[in-house]
């Protein structure tokens, strides 16, 4: 039976190019992401910026405790949106002045499974079709050019500065009457800056209002600038506003796939058929809910404090090295490849060259073709470890 089984397997593996059904030649144009060669053996993984850290107790044991899983989750996990509104809403509290206050309710509130990159989808499906465009920064989140896919819209990537910044003048100025969405990335993955809410609010004033704006803020737990666009406050603002977070970053729960945003609920009502239904597992929902009980919270900060104080590590160690990396708000460091170039003392360094020397030391970092490279800030040995390889690579002594 088992070899029945391979064999068949066997005989029904492709061995051409061509597909065995009929896809749309726009779809088949797109090419395959290829995965970074593996390294022989795996030191640190910093290139994904994942959180180093374990899952809490207290999300281990509420996944534990779980067991109904013969039940679907209810439709529109109604605890859980409360509870992303009431820990928001005590954040802002903290951090606000009385004039700017404001309550978030549970229906600004939407969670969906397999993590924030599902919103992205669902919005850029309900928002653009075939001749549309929707406008970002590059580099920018590696996901946002494959978004316009299947709804058949073009994507268009606006060059960042050469502070790796958004370049927010020229973003405005890319808008026109096909643009479906405009996707802000802050921090951004994967240079770093945020953008600051004087900037934000200069450029909200500048897209149509019956536009969607993205605000994504993956790193947001980790930002430190006080100059930076805290999303959720510019809510009662714009109507066209989504703010995107996800429990992937800080809340270190990458493999459980739930990411959520903030919006307007008419807004929310408008996008809500092109959403997976019921795309949320009941092992997310309790591991979510656990972390955000005050302890899990607490507990989350602190950490991600940790991981700040590295950050700093890291920075202070690439300036030593006389490498100029950009302010970085999220838990990753950009290398420019023209630094690595201007920096290094011979041969002809780029992101590919320098990212596959750290992997041969068992350092995995992520290279943006002709861009340059990220690194996520992790464990607190990795920092020693990039820093060391780094300064070797610099004078070329892993050639
Ligand atoms: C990691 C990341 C996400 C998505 O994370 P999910 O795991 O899908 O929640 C979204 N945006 C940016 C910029 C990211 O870096």
């Amino acid at each position: 039976m088992q070899q029945n089984t391979a064999a068949q397997i066997k005989l029904v593996k492709m061995t051409t190019n061509i597909p065995p059904i009929k896809v749309r030649p726009d779809v088949l144009a797109v090419p395959s992401y290829r995965q970074g060669k593996a390294p022989a053996r795996l030191g640190y993984k910093l290139s994904s910026n994942e959180n180093p850290f374990e899952p809490l107790p207290v999300v281990l044991e509420a996944i534990r405790a779980r067991t109904d899983f013969n039940r679907y989750t209810a439709a529109d996990v109604t605890l859980l949106r409360e509870t992303i509104a009431a820990t928001e809403n005590q954040r802002l509290q903290q951090n606000l002045t009385e004039s700017d206050t404001r309550t978030l309710e549970a229906d600004s509130v939407h969670v969906l499974g397999t993590g924030s990159v599902a919103i992205l989808y669902q919005l850029i499906g309900a928002t653009c079709a075939i001749g549309s465009n929707y406008v970002y920064a590059w580099p920018s989140f590696e996901a946002y050019p494959l978004l316009g896919t299947v709804p058949g819209a073009t994507p268009k990537p606006v060059p960042l500065d050469a502070a790796g910044r958004h370049n927010l003048q020229a973003m405005a100025e890319a808008i026109d009457n096909k643009t479906g969405a405009v996707l802000l990335c802050s921090p951004n993955n994967p240079t770093g800056p945020a953008i600051t809410a004087a900037e934000f609010h200069e450029f909200m004033s500048k897209v149509p209002t019956d536009t969607l704006v993205v605000l994504d803020e993956a790193y947001a737990e980790f930002v430190t600038d006080p100059h930076a666009i805290d999303g959720t406050t510019a809510l009662n603002k714009y109507q066209n506003l989504v703010v995107l977070r996800t429990f992937a970053k800080a809340q270190g729960l990458a493999g459980l796939r739930l990411g959520y945003g903030f919006a307007a609920p008419e807004l929310w009502q408008a996008v809500a058929p092109a959403a997976i239904p019921m795309s949320i597992n009941a092992l997310s929902e309790a591991a979510a809910l656990a972390a955000l009980t005050p302890s899990g919270q607490q507990q989350m900060r602190s950490r991600v404090a940790t991981l700040i104080a590295r950050r700093t590590e890291l920075i202070t160690g690439f300036t030593a090295l006389g490498l100029n990396v950009p302010d970085t708000q999220g838990n990753f460091v950009w290398i420019a490849e023209k630094e690595l170039q201007k920096t290094a003392v011979c041969g002809n360094p780029t992101a590919v060259d320098y990212a596959a020397k750290l992997a041969e030391q068992g350092i995995l970092v992520r290279p943006f073709i002709g861009h340059g490279v990220r690194i996520s800030v992790a464990e607190a040995e990795s920092i020693n470890a990039v820093l060391q390889a780094t300064a070797a690579y610099l004078k070329q002594e892993t050639k």
